[in-house]
């Protein structure tokens, strides 16, 4: 669908599903999605917008729960197969994922000169109560912005919701009921949205050359297994996740700075998966600080066995990093080298 306004800027609008498009079923009482062109006809105040807003959808439309790699590539492909028709890209997609695609698609897509703003919504948006207008006028209005020299004010990927835009792969899903329901513990806003939208424009990455188009990378390998240290954890689900035959990485979710039980079988079993090659990235439970192993003997001691420090990663960005890492390269040695470095300010070192 098009809307043909005086071309101020233009933007592809690209429709996965979730919450904002989805409608009651008179049966079931379930959500289900819906024809995105009745989205467009629920926000009338877009074509207040001076823009020019095309839009591709899903088919079929789904449930963020349904997102995978290959819909993250399908994703890119639509990003970078139209990437010169457009100034910006809002991508609508459910709650439930949203970190995770924010995340993956900030590595898959190097050196962006235009904006990629996903949102949704906590409530369908043919309800009365809808955050998702306000979700969705925001993300094209930050989509489209330009600043003085013409060049795009946020030319990163980005989750825009509830008056906030945050850098996509410093986010996570924090509420299943409130409008705020994303947050990113280590990362000020990008920008807020009051009256004006004040941007923070100190925080904001901006592209070497604006003349350079972005490498898309759409190979991605999903050999990696996320291991939650939880008090009663078992030896044989702490060996079947770190040395499974078929993971190449494992995020180990620990404690605070980076602690973990220090029992001898414990680091054993740590100590075999490092000498298999395994890449161990130690991810901190906590909702805010950096991992630090160097604090307690616990986290020292994982550190001794060949596990790395993710700092203040989420552990959504560092699964995404990893997917897109090990695509790379078949070497686990390069991928280790490059998972502490900052790629796309998803970590703070
Ligand atoms: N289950 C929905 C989804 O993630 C929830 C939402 O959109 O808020 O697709």
């Amino acid at each position: 669908m098009t809307t043909d306004r005086k071309e101020k800027a233009s933007l592809l609008l690209i429709y996965t599903g979730g919450t904002i498009g989805m409608k009651q079923d008179p049966v079931t009482q379930t959500l289900r999605p819906f024809d995105f062109s009745q989205i467009l006809a629920e926000v009338p105040e877009l074509s207040k917008f001076a823009y020019r807003i095309d839009s591709v959808s899903f088919d079929p439309i789904i449930d963020s729960s349904d997102i995978d790699p290959e819909a993250w590539k399908q994703l890119v492909s639509h990003i970078e197969a139209r990437y010169d028709d457009y100034d910006g890209f809002v991508i609508l997609h459910g709650t439930d994922t949203m970190a995770y695609s924010a995340s993956a698609l900030s590595f898959m897509i190097e050196g962006l000169t235009k904006p990629v703003v996903f949102t949704g919504s906590q409530l369908p948006i043919g309800m009365p109560r809808t955050d998702g207008k306000e979700n969705l006028i925001s993300a094209v209005e930050i989509a489209a912005d330009k600043d003085g020299c013409g060049h795009a004010r946020v030319p990163e990927v980005c989750i825009c919701f509830d008056n906030h835009l945050y850098r996509g792969n410093r986010t996570n899903k924090m509420s299943a009921e409130e409008f705020k329901a994303f947050r990113s513990p280590n990362l000020p806003p990008l920008a807020e949205a009051g009256i004006s939208i004040r941007y923070n424009d100190a925080l904001i990455i901006k592209p070497s050359d604006w003349n350079v188009k972005p490498k898309f990378h759409k190979d991605l390998d999903t050999r990696v297994s996320i291991l939650k240290i939880h008090p009663g954890i078992t030896r044989q689900v702490v060996r079947n996740i770190l040395c499974g035959e078929e993971t190449r990485a494992v995020i180990i979710e620990t404690y605070g700075s980076g602690n973990a039980p220090s029992a001898g079988w414990f680091l054993e079993i740590v100590r075999e998966a490092a000498s298999m090659g395994k890449i161990l990235l130690n991810v901190t439970q906590c909702l805010s600080g950096a991992v630090d192993m160097g604090i307690y003997a616990n986290g020292k001691a994982l550190m001794d066995c060949g596990v790395t420090g993710g700092s203040d990663i989420t552990t959504e960005a560092a699964l995404g990093k990893l997917f897109y890492l090990l695509g790379k390269t078949a070497e686990n040695d390069k991928v280790m080298s490059e998972i502490i470095k900052n790629l796309r300010g998803e970590i703070s070192i």
